[in-house]
């Protein structure tokens, strides 16, 4: 069954900062289709959409209660170019954020209770060099609010996901690329993009 994956930007300040973007008042929602999902270890960015960015993000899963009932790490990848005519031009995003394979997936790890992903650092290097890294107290909207503000507006359903925003240092994928993302303690996930 296809899952919603529901999506926050500009929600860690340096990475507004680093596209130029003002700091939202409240959660900048959008979507991208539930088949976007690739579990897979390898995706391809051959897309024909011009540069694919990676952009790494902490994702939960809701549970029936609809309270969050496991965590993984995420990559929205976007197709910048695509985002940034649909900004100029205020077009909706969906080519940017929503194309094929374009939401490649950790493995879920159980999560008890949210207060678990408070406070944690979590990194993606590319290629062996580091690019990204935050904590998760950095978001502008923490889970709870980004939760409640969700769960008030939108028809959120058990199995959907949500991806909470990607901190600076966002870049483009070329083929060949290796991914190795962490979360403390000790929570890995690697990918590699297809030739
Ligand atoms: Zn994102």
């Amino acid at each position: 069954m296809t899952k919603n994956i529901w999506c926050v930007g500009r929600n860690y300040k340096d990475h507004a900062k680093e596209l130029g973007n003002p700091l939202p008042k409240n959660p900048l929602i959008f979507l991208k289709s539930g088949s976007c999902l690739t579990p897979n270890s390898s995706f391809s960015i051959a897309q024909n959409l011009g540069e694919i960015h990676y952009e790494l993000e902490v994702a939960l899963r809701f549970a029936k209660d609809l309270s969050f009932d496991a965590y993984t790490l995420a990559l929205d990848l976007t197709a910048r170019e695509q985002q940034k005519l649909a900004k100029e031009q205020g077009t909706p995003w969906t080519l940017a954020k929503s194309f094929k394979s374009s939401c490649p997936l950790g493995s879920w790890q159980s999560l008890t209770h949210i207060s678990s992903l408070y406070n944690k650092n979590f990194n993606l290097l590319l290629n062996d060099k580091q690019v990204q890294t935050a904590n998760t107290n950095e978001m502008l909207f923490d889970f709870n609010r980004l939760a409640s503000y969700i769960l008030s507006h939108f028809p959120v359903e058990a199995g959907d996901i949500l991806l909470t925003g990607t901190p600076a240092g966002v870049g483009a994928l070329k083929p060949g690329d290796q991914l190795c993302a962490s979360m403390e303690p000790n929570f890995k996930v690697q990918w590699q993009v297809k030739n």
